[in-house]
């Protein structure tokens, strides 16, 4: 325990000492690190929680990801993309809301037609409300111009998670072809940053395989890279991907989840600026995932806008929360349990993350 406290009072943590807070064990010596976290957010980026509508814009995708639902070999998942009519109602919903911002999200798709179909709907979005909304792309890889173009339509964020950073791990849950390139993924988080984006990033938890070292090893990534937002969750097995043949291999679903906020907290220790999301995997391990994850330091939420009706060819993994509910129920019970826990939610606020408005301060040039 006085370990613990010992580390955790450092300014600056090596891999190391990550290694250390991440072999705590549960109970009391989790909670320090949590109550820990808990504290730093207080001080720092403040106990708000920023809304981020979550539009699943397309399932179709051309990758092969061995983890994913919706991986393109899977041949059982029914296909869509949202019309601009479908994608509109979401946005003004979100707007009258008071949301503040959009995430739009996509299975991996390039092309002429997809990059000007997005470009199209950011264009529109903006006109619509107002240009009132933040807009967060989360639509895989693409070239420098293809971020660019996206950037000058008004996307503001872009969220692309590295998955893992132990490039033999990465192998292991991706095909080893140019399309799931690990140099290409790294390649693609630097041309985000050169068009100006706020940069998000992320990992999956609990992933065959992976060590308490792989997972310090992430969380030295994130600072290395001076990244402005992170999404990470635990990983979910899904019963048509090839990575399910090594689901006895998982760590249990509570240590998942134990892990899965560690994660959360000791991010939010050594990166107290950033914007954190509550993932949604959370929520699918624990009733509570989302309140717990803002407890430990997340300050994003992303209630899920996408048609009801869509919702279950949208499954990266299995038992995914909230297939049912409509856009009105979600927000409002995430309204009561977010007030429940002592947060407040900003309503009308894009929540940029302070850490890129301090690193765009020091380098102009950014904006
Ligand atoms: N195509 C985009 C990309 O690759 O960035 C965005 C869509 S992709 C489906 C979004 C994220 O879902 C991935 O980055 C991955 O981390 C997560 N995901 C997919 N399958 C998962 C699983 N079985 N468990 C947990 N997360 C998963």
């Amino acid at each position: 325990m006085n370990e613990i406290n010992l580390l955790l009072n450092k300014s600056s943590h090596t891999k190391d000492d990550l290694i250390k807070l991440l072999s705590c064990s549960p109970g009391t010596e989790t909670e320090l690190i949590l109550q820990k976290a808990l504290e730093v957010k207080a001080n720092t980026v403040g106990r708000k929680v920023y809304l981020r509508g979550l539009i699943e814009l397309s399932n179709v995708c051309s990758n092969n990801c061995y983890y994913c639902g919706i991986r393109a070999a899977n041949k059982s998942v029914e296909r869509y993309t949202l019309t601009d009519e479908e994608v509109m109602h979401c946005a003004i919903f979100a707007w009258r809301q008071g949301f503040g911002s959009l995430v739009i999200q996509t299975g991996e798709q390039r092309g002429p037609r997809f990059t000007a179909y997005i470009e199209r709907l950011l264009r529109k979005i903006h006109e619509q409300t107002n240009h009132e909304l933040s807009i967060t792309l989360s639509c895989g890889e693409q070239s420098l111009e293809v971020y660019k173009r996206w950037r000058s339509a008004g996307a503001h964020r872009y969220l692309f998670r590295i998955e893992t950073t132990n490039k033999e791990l990465y192998y292991k849950i991706h095909p080893h072809n140019r399309r799931h390139s690990f140099e290409n993924r790294l390649q693609a988080l630097r041309y985000l940053r050169e068009a100006g984006y706020q940069v998000g990033t992320g990992v999956m938890i609990g992933l065959p395989g992976q060590s308490l070292s792989d997972l310090a090893d992430d969380l030295m990534f994130f600072r290395s890279i001076d990244i402005d937002m992170v999404g990470m969750g635990p990983y979910i097995e899904h019963e048509e991907t090839p990575l399910f043949a090594y689901a006895h291999q998982l760590w249990p679903v509570e240590e998942r989840f134990r892990m899965g906020l560690l994660m959360i907290a000791l991010l939010r220790i050594t990166m107290p600026y950033i914007n954190i999301a509550a993932s949604t995997a959370l929520e699918t391990l624990d009733i509570y995932g989302r309140q717990k994850g803002i407890l430990a330091g997340a300050n994003v939420v992303m209630p899920n806008l996408t048609p009801v009706q869509n919702r279950k060819q949208y499954q990266l993994y299995h038992n995914k929360p909230n297939l049912d509910k409509d856009a009105t129920l979600s927000t409002v019970s995430l309204s009561v349990i977010i007030k429940e826990i002592g947060e407040t939610i900003c309503l009308f606020k894009p929540g940029d993350s302070l850490h890129f408005l301090n690193r765009t301060q020091r380098d102009p040039i950014q904006q």
